[in-house]
């Protein structure tokens, strides 16, 4: 087929899905009709009248579990995928050791690895989750979301000890002015063009990936007000405080340190590190091709690409002198208290 010369390869992959929201389940059909082998879908959620706006389920379809709904739809498109459907949420005790042994053992030949994890929520504790446990096990997964605005998305891919993971760095959004990170109680604004688009560079990028064509983006953005595209790679963050994000960033080192050609990043690019002298995340941003912008450290990631919120753990307050309380050797409590109410 083309410039894809092993096509039917695509039989032989296993991929986990987790969230059937807007982008998940839209995802999931693609690569049902592209032929994957094997899809493992994970949701806690139901079909609702109120998501009609979005693609993928229909009317008849409210009520029943968005994973039950996926399988009766794309078995019907394609009755040679296997499905596996897990109805739980993924982020308690219990459901999470499921989940690390589904994800250990649902590759398509039993008790292999699946190929793949594909990130699809829309809330930061499931993908610290999906983090957790790729990291743990070993997986490559990719990252998708898009912003509560609905006029940016993004895919992200993560090779455990490679490329960034979730807590290396705060996430990364498209700068829209609006962060991409759902908040308590707020509904997000949806637009099926949007999800549909990022779910499109999602299975985009799956195909790349597994079938080996073309450049597999490690960060693709899209803006929809701008039509912008920024894509990047970030490094992993050796002070990451994911304990098997250091084990595999150990383990690349030691395999690039026997096999150089492994190493995602250039040598001329080794030559003069681009690290921010006041980067505290110690974070590098490299391009896999010539023509991207070679960037770092917080204040300086590619144009049009933002981080979703600086954890308050992490980052030194910035406070500015004029905000300052001057405490001077005379001063007593009441009048510090009340310099303080003043800020
Ligand atoms: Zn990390």
């Amino acid at each position: 087929m083309g410039i894809v010369k092993n096509y039917e390869k695509i039989r032989d992959f296993s991929i986990a899905i987790v969230g059937l929201g807007g982008v998940g389940s839209v995802t999931s059909e693609m690569l049902t009709r592209c032929g994957i082998g094997k899809l493992l879908l994970f949701d806690f959620d139901t079909v609702s009248l109120a998501n009609m706006n979005r693609l993928f389920f229909t009317p008849d379809q409210a009520g029943m579990s968005k994973v039950d709904a996926s399988q009766s739809t794309l078995s019907k498109i394609n009755p040679d995928v296997t499905f596996e459907c897990y109805n739980y949420n993924i982020c308690t005790v219990d459901n999470f050791d499921d989940f690390l042994s589904r994800l250990s053992n649902g590759g398509k030949t039993q008790g292999t690895p699946v190929d793949l994890v594909l990130s699809c929520v829309d809330n930061f504790d499931a993908r610290m989750t999906v983090n957790q446990a790729c990291n743990e096990l070993n997986i490559k997964w990719m990252e998708s979301g898009v912003s509560e605005d609905a006029v940016s998305g993004h895919i992200q891919f993560i090779i455990p000890g490679q490329t960034a993971c979730y807590q290396c760095a705060p996430p990364l959004v498209v700068a829209s002015g609006v962060k991409q990170v759902k908040r308590e109680g707020v509904c997000a604004a949806s637009l099926p063009t949007t999800m549909g688009i990022t779910a499109g560079f999602l299975a985009q990028n799956v195909l790349k990936y597994l079938l080996d064509f073309g450049t597999t983006s490690y960060y693709l953005g899209y803006s929809a007000m701008t039509d912008f595209f920024p894509t990047m790679i970030v490094r992993p963050n050796p002070s990451c405080t994911n304990k098997y994000c250091q084990i595999r960033q150990q383990e690349y080192l030691e395999k690039v340190e026997r096999d150089p050609s492994l190493n995602l990043v250039k040598e001329e690019e080794k030559e003069e590190p681009v690290v921010h002298e006041e980067n505290e995340w110690g974070i590098e941003v490299v391009c896999s091709v010539d023509e991207e912008e070679i960037v770092s450290g917080l204040q300086e990631l590619t144009t049009g690409v933002d981080y979703a919120f600086m954890r308050s753990d992490e980052i030194k307050p910035q406070i500015a002198q004029d905000e300052k309380v001057v405490v001077g050797d005379d001063t007593d409590l009441d009048e510090l208290r009340r310099q303080l109410e003043g800020l």
